[in-house]
Parts: structure tokens; C-alpha cells; sequence
């Protein structure tokens, strides 16, 4: 049993192609329908218990072969995109499917590597992810591999995964695969191969049990596992590395099935505090009222009204330096607004906002200018806020 799993708020799971497709009576590969009828089962129960899911599936492009009776290793890159595209409707057709049955809601989002790694267009995806959980849905997450072109894809679903987890901030991911966790080598061919309980982190010893690529099983072989569990750790995020052959494989961790915990660094949100004060060169700054340094103070996000002024040219998911009347910096954090749109509602209420000519056009009534989640108080030596 994890107690990671157990309590988390916000649990990502992926799952891997081998265990989406089975062989069906006229020796074909199909999706695996009654192992996704059982994985539907227990999302619904984690649902019930409150917990937030995310699904981030693979699977289209090993669907999309079989659906065209075509060979995996005979495509070429243009090929495999449009097998891809084949496959991802059966896939999520079979997820929208399995979850209605619990009367749950599912919602397909492609992501490409660039969704997740560029600030604007990441602050674009959570948004989305988090009005998603909002509304109780589960989002079913693959990347877009019909349109990722080869430098810039991830090619897979461990580390797309990883970040997905890193972007909603959440507390645990699940790598679903057909192997149960980490060993000390390779046991299919070494008798002496140990499992691993716990990696508390990714050291060149721990990556060296995974050997060359693809050397284990799973699409991404532990190699790129190994990649997602740095990622998850940084971002604050447990992971959990096990096997998803059974059937509800998130109630067979629960009745101790075993599996490799990633510990954690630290909690999601100080993660993401120490990502921005630490790493991110401020594109412009914001001067505050004293108002807003109080409502700053008191831990709530920065709204428009409370800024006097702005420098720079920024654009939306830029860093902001936060500056106080008396000239200190007192916070950075990510805009929500680039500095053309931010230059016609600072120092206006939300009333004032919604009366100007542009605000349609310009999508001026997200209300912070920065999220109390996204900032981080340079007074507060752990950068929580208080
Ligand atoms: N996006 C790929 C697919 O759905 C899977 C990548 C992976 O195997 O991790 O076919």
C-alpha cells in the first residue's frame, strides 16, 4: 500500500501501450476492453474519494496499426504520424467509454513538448487541466504526435507524463507498465537483480541499473521512466513506478501489490515557489500600492487594480519583478497578462475592467494579473507565502 496514492489530491496515472492492447478472437490486437473497464473502475473510486485524475495514455499508435493491419517498424516518420491519428479515436472513444459507465466524463487533450515546456502556452494548458478537474471531468492526455514534429517531440509518455504532473502541481504520478518497479539489473536475464523499494533520488548509480535504452521492457524502456521520476521529484511529486498487467491495478497497489516510490524533493507548491524565485530573470516589474503589498502579505494573488505602473515588454507567463512604493522587490511571480493588455487594466476594478471596449477582444477578465499560486514573496525565507 502507498500512502502516496492514498492521499494524494491531484493523482496522474499513465498508462503504457502494452497494456491498452490484447488479441481478440480473429487473432487481431484490439484495446483491451475489459482491462479498461476495470482501470475506469478505479478511477471512479478514487473520484469518490475526492481525488482529482488525470490520464495520460499511449496507445494510439500501436491501436492505429492494428486498425490498419499495418507493421509498427515498417512506417515512416509521415506514416506513423497518420497511424497515430487512426488510433488516438479508438483510444479515447475506449476511455470516454469505459469512464461513462461510472457516469464519469472524460476529455481528450493533446499536448506537444512545446505546450509544457514554454511558459505562455504552459500557463494556456493548466488553465485548461484546472477548469477540467473543476467541472469533475478526467482528463485523458496523449501527445499530439499527429502534429509533433521529430526535434520536438517527447516520443514518450514517462516524461510528458512527468510534466503534466509538474504542471498541475500534483502529488503523485502513476507509471502504469508491464514491469513492477525498479531493480538493481535487469531480471528477465540477471538471478542477482534486486527490486528497489524506494530511490529517494536519481543518482548515476540508480541510472546505470536501467541500462541502454529500451534494454527493459515498456515503450520508453526505464530510461526515460527514470527521466520522469527526476522531473516528478523536482516538481514536488511523488511517483510511483508499477505494474499494470492485473486488472485494477490502483486497487491491487492498494492491497499491496508492489511497486518503486520516487520520493518527492519537496510539496508541489514550494517546488514551483523555488522554480520562480530561483531560475526565472524578471522580463519587466509591476509597481504595487500599499494596498496591494498588504493584500500580498495577507496571501492573496496580485489583482490589476493594486499596480500603479509596469516596465517592460512581457509577455503572458513571463516573470515579473514585484516592487513595493518604497522601491524594494517584495515578490516575482508569472503575469497572466502580457504588457499591451496588462497597460489597460492596471489600476481598474473588475467592474471598471469589464466596461472597457477591448475587453472581449483582449480576454481582459481573468482577474489576477498574478496567481498567488505563481508567486513567490522575497521576504518569506522559504517563499511560501504567508
Ligand atoms: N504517444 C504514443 C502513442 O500513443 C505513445 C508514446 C509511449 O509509448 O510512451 O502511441
Amino acid at each position: 500500500m502507498r500512502v502516496e496514492i492514498q492521499t494524494a489530491t491531484t493523482l496522474v496515472l499513465k498508462i503504457g501501450s502494452s497494456l491498452l492492447l490484447s488479441q481478440t478472437e480473429d487473432d487481431t490486437y484490439g484495446l483491451n476492453v475489459k482491462w479498461l473497464a476495470a482501470m475506469a473502475g478505479d478511477i471512479a473510486d478514487a473520484r469518490t474519494k475526492g481525488q482529482k485524475v488525470i490520464v495520460v495514455t499511449s496507445g494510439a499508435l500501436a491501436l492505429g496499426c492494428a486498425k490498419l493491419g499495418i507493421q509498427r517498424q515498417d512506417l515512416n516518420v509521415a506514416q506513423s504520424q497518420a497511424a497515430s491519428a487512426t488510433g488516438q479515436i479508438e483510444l479515447v472513444r475506449g476511455w470516454q467509454e469505459a469512464l461513462g459507465a461510472h457516469g464519469l466524463t472524460a476529455a481528450q487533450v493533446l499536448l506537444t513538448a512545446e505546450d509544457t515546456e514554454q511558459r505562455r502556452r504552459y500557463l494556456n494548458a493548466r488553465q485548461t487541466l484546472n477548469a477540467l478537474l473543476d467541472v469533475g471531468a478526467i482528463p485523458i492526455i496523449n501527445e499530439n504526435d499527429t502534429l509533433a514534429t521529430q526535434e520536438l517531440r517527447y516520443g514518450d509518455n514517462d516524461r510528458l507524463a512527468a510534466r503534466v504532473a509538474a504542471m498541475v502541481s500534483a502529488d503523485c504520478l502513476v507509471l502504469f507498465s508491464d514491469i513492477d518497479g525498479l531493480y538493481t539489473a535487469n531480471p528477465q536475464d540477471t538471478d542477482t537483480a534486486e527490486f528497489l523499494d524506494v530511490v529517494e533520488d536519481v543518482t548515476a548509480e540508480i541510472r546505470a541499473m536501467a541500462g541502454p535504452s529500451g534494454s527493459q521492457h515498456g515503450s520508453g524502456g526505464m530510461v526515460t521512466k527514470l527521466q520522469a521520476g527526476e522531473i516528478a521529484q523536482s516538481a514536488g511529486c511523488h511517483m510511483v513506478l508499477a505494474s499494470g498487467r492485473a486488472f485494477s491495478p490502483l486497487t491491487a497497489l492498494a492491497q499491496g501489490a508492489r511497486s518503486t516510490l520516487f520520493r518527492a524533493h519537496a510539496n508541489p507548491l514550494t517546488a514551483r515557489k523555488n522554480w520562480i524565485a530561483s531560475t526565472l530573470q524578471p522580463a519587466g516589474a509591476a509597481h504595487l500600492d500599499a494596498g496591494a503589498v498588504r493584500a500580498l502579505a495577507a496571501g492573496n494573488s496580485l489583482l490589476p487594480v493594486g499596480i500603479q505602473s509596469l516596465d517592460g515588454n512581457f509577455k503572458r507567463g513571463d516573470c515579473l519583478s514585484i516592487i513595493a512604493p518604497d522601491g524594494q522587490e517584495i515578490a516575482r511571480g508569472l503575469s497572466a497578462y502580457a504588457s499591451l493588455e496588462a497597460g489597460l487594466i492596471i489600476g481598474k476594478d473588475s467592474k471598471a475592467i469589464a466596461a472597457l471596449p477591448d475587453v472581449k477582444q483582449y480576454n481582459l477578465e481573468r482577474t489576477e494579473m498574478v496567481h498567488r499560486d505563481d508567486m513567490v514573496l522575497m521576504t518569506s525565507p522559504n517563499g511560501e507565502l504567508k
